[in-house]
């Protein structure tokens, strides 16, 4: 039996563990996760009768492949399409009719999270949340790994672990690893290289509905405060009837700039912007919202495949969509399920 830690239960980690899973490799897998809901990125929280997606907005049926996983492989019961077309708007937050694309834009009654729940439910694997890893050891003759939380606590030993937190996050843990190792100094430096975009995000509830026809506004011209708007309640069973909840997402520049400011500044802010572009003053006044920063929200490099390569060969493995090289959900899903099949080749 192989020993398989892993470290962050996203997209990919979910979809790579089912995927030796279900290639019937003899495994245990142990997975280590820092906070306490699964999907990482892909991320669905509840308030009251609420369900929003607050990181990635939908999987796009982009990936023949992801497709398949989501509507054949996996009970596709609760999926829903936000089938409403995506507008654009420009620097002056002046609003135009998109481009209709042909891709569904998916998310499940219960979130975007189901997909990790749902991937990891296939699987005998152990998840522990609330448990970020802190430091990783390598034992050179024994050939293990072992990991050891941000409680003091040590997880192992693993015959090959694999590492999904984004790149500088991953970077980090490597740089204080003890592995010593050339394959270990050639992923800090690439992974390092990685960089990302910055989006800081508003939720903002009312208790009217919104009479536009998209499902969400995009800044084509990327010159706007705001990257981003979407609305929940085209996902059903998200939002009640006669009520709205908006997705609003800064552009880089601006999450960077006021990324730790108040959020309650930041929030009134983007409502204000919201009400400009969307041309309805109701609402700069949400009865209700929540909000978060994600520092690391979009990869903007791909990890070159040697770095993954020469790491791969001493047992460490890592995935996700900067590895995958797109900053895509179905990206990640797809990395995952590569990943989990070169690894069940590799066993
Ligand atoms: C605001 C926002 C909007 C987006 N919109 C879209 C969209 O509409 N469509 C789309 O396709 N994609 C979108 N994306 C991108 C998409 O969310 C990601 O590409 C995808 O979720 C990445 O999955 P992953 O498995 O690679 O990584 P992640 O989801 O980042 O998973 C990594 C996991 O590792 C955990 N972790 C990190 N460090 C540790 C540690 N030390 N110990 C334990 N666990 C750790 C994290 O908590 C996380 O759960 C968006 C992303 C953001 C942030």
């Amino acid at each position: 039996m192989t020993r398989i830690g892993v470290i962050g239960a996203g997209a990919a980690s979910a979809a790579a563990v089912f995927q030796l899973a279900t290639s019937g490799v003899d495994a245990e897998v142990t997975v280590l996760e820092k906070s306490g809901g699964l999907c990482g990125r892909a991320a669905t929280r509840r308030h009251e009768a609420l369900t929003y997606d607050y990181g990635a907005n939908y999987v796009k049926s982009a990936d023949d492949r992801v497709v398949d996983l989501l509507t054949e492989r996996l009970d596709d019961e609760g999926l829903v399409d936000a089938s409403e077309p995506i507008y654009t708007f420009d620097a002056e937050g002046d609003v135009s009719p998109g481009r209709d694309a042909d891709d569904h834009k998916w998310s499940y009654e219960a979130g975007l999270t189901q997909i990790a729940k749902r991937l990891f439910g296939r699987t005998d694997a152990t998840v522990h949340r609330r448990t970020r890893v802190e430091t990783i050891g390598h034992d050179a003759e024994a050939e293990t790994w072992s990991l050891v939380d941000t409680d003091g606590d040590r997880h192992g030993p693993f015959d090959v672990l694999l590492a999904n937190p984004p790149a500088p996050q991953t970077a980090e843990l490597l740089e204080t690893a003890e592995w010593d190792s050339p394959a270990r100094e050639r992923l800090v430096d690439a992974a390092s290289d990685v960089s990302y975009r910055t989006i800081w995000t508003a939720v903002l509830h009312y208790e009217f509905p919104l009479d536009v026809p998209y499902y969400g506004l995009v800044d084509t011209t990327k010159e706007h405060a705001v990257g981003w708007i979407s609305r929940e309640e085209c996902k059903a069973g998200h939002v009640p009837d006669g009520e709205s909840l908006l997705i609003v997402q800064a552009n880089h520049e601006w999450s960077v700039e006021h990324y730790d400011d108040d959020p309650d500044e930041n929030v009134d802010r983007l409502a204000d912007h919201a009400a400009d572009i969307v041309g309805d003053d109701r609402l700069r006044d949400p009865d209700w919202t929540d909000n978060q920063g994600w520092r690391y929200a979009l990869p903007e490099d791909e990890l070159p495949t040697a770095a993954r390569e020469a790491a791969e060969e001493e047992g460490l493995w890592v995935l996700g969509d900067w590895v995958g090289g797109e900053a895509r959900l179905h990206t990640a899903l797809r990395n995952g399920l590569e990943t989990g099949d070169r690894l069940a080749d590799r066993l």
